[in-house]
């Protein structure tokens, strides 16, 4: 099969994914998730209109002349606090004293502040200033009105979508489930940190970093461990993998090695590599291949190869799983501090960190590009794309893709 260029690449990943079926979450769940169908508000909200301050429900036209030396002094007929309904009738020359949120009672077109009165003789206050209709009112479905549409489909729930919902008196929302992503690393070699190392050995790391970037990515990594690069081993973890996730990432053996037995074991698995190998810097062999609706993303086992071929082609099949649109990593033009050089026949995505001096910010290839050299991805907080054979020069504005999600 011949080589994929990143773009050839990414479009198949993508055209083979589909985001996941909607189902009903409940708000607390739903955090984090895709909105799969728009919400309608069944009610306006606020509901009624209510006050926006602690002080006295008026009628406007009482207190046109109000001032500080001519208090105009209305009878206080009732108390209105929030959770109950308003159940008087203002007459003229009346108010009702009246508390943040609670609803506005008939007869009354205003709110006086409390800080603009004092108080009367019994039963009476004065107000000190004079009011609009309207004023200090909140009105019924100035937020939302009923039958409007509160959140489109689409729409990535944050803190303030279900805090919205909530409002609505939303219990459940229908939403794309956070995907079930399995991380699976393979290698005689590999080790648990916390165990004793023995001659040739290695710890784990890509167990680690790929969880962390799955959760970034907004799903839920089942880490299922390290796996023998013996095909039975593989076979029986990557079959448990496929039946218990949505996609599947394994790490290592993909190569061209004796060891290398990943896509042998995916095709007795019945998966269907889609391609082999993309033209890209680090991270060259990679396999991605498909059974039904479920995801496999075979990823080089080198740190920093696993972890830049998950950013630039797994983490948007993710994102487009969880039904989102724009899969982009963000970017930011910064100018070149040095030269970016890709001697290479591939498209190379160079580690680098940004640095800021006063208002300036420019960014730096960072020194050891090796695939291997743990530290280059730990310290950047941005790849740079270099077309194969260039160099992107010092001085010049170059795109940063950010590497640093939250987790
Ligand atoms: P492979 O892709 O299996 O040929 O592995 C390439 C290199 O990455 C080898 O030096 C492996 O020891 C190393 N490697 C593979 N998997 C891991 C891992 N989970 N943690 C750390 N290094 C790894
Ligand atoms: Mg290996």
């Amino acid at each position: 099969m011949a080589i994929c260029t990143v773009p050839e690449a990414l479009e198949q990943v993508l055209s083979a994914v589909h985001p996941l079926p909607a189902r009903k979450e409940s708000l607390s769940t739903a955090l984090g998730c895709v909105l799969a169908r728009d919400l309608v508000a069944s009610s306006s909200l606020p509901g009624w209109d209510n006050s926006a301050v602690d002080g006295f429900a008026v009628r406007a036209a009482d207190v046109t002349s109000a001032a500080e030396n001519n208090p105009i002094h209305l009878r206080v007929i009732a108390e209105v606090p929030a959770g109950k309904p308003a159940t008087v009738r203002l007459e003229p020359q009346t108010c009702a004293r009246i508390f943040t949120g609670a609803p506005i009672p008939e007869g009354a077109d205003a709110v006086v502040m409390q800080e603009v009165t004092r108080p009367h003789h019994e039963g009476y206050i004065a107000v000190l200033d004079p009011v609009e209709p309207g004023d200090c009112i909140r009105r019924a479905g100035e937020d939302v009105r009923a039958g409007a549409v509160a959140l489109r489909t689409g729409v990535l729930l944050g803190p303030a979508q279900v805090g919205l919902a909530a409002a609505l008196g939303a219990v459940e929302l229908p939403v794309h489930p956070r995907p079930r992503v399995g991380v699976l690393v393979t290698g005689a070699e590999l080790v648990e940190p916390g165990k004793t190392l023995q001659p040739g050995q290695i710890y784990d790391s890509n167990s680690f970093a790929l969880a962390g970037y799955v959760r970034q990515a907004g799903c839920e990594p089942v880490e299922l461990g390290i796996a023998d690069d013996t095909k039975d081993d593989l076979h029986e973890k990557i079959d448990y993998a496929l039946g218990e996730c949505d996609a599947v990432i394994t790490v290592g053996g993909v190569s061209v090695g004796e060891y290398d037995l990943v896509k042998d074991v995916l095709a007795e698995l019945g998966c269907e590599q889609r391609f082999w190998k993309v033209a890209m810097r680090p991270g060259k062999p990679f396999v991605f291949a498909t059974r039904g609706q479920k995801l496999v993303f075979g990823l080089p086992g080198n740190p920093v190869s696993a972890a830049v071929t998950f950013l630039v082609l797994v983490r948007p099949a993710l994102l487009k799983l969880r039904g989102l649109t724009d899969w982009e990593l963000p970017v930011v033009e910064v100018e070149a501090a040095a030269d970016f050089v890709n001697r290479s026949e591939r498209t190379t995505f160079m580690r680098a960190r940004r640095e800021r001096f006063g208002d300036k910010c420019v960014v730096h290839p960072l020194p050891q590009q090796g695939s291997h050299v743990i530290t280059s991805i730990a310290e950047a907080d941005c790849l740079v794309e270099v077309p194969e054979g260039s160099t992107l020069a010092r001085g010049t504005i170059v795109k940063a893709k950010l590497i640093h999600g939250q987790v």
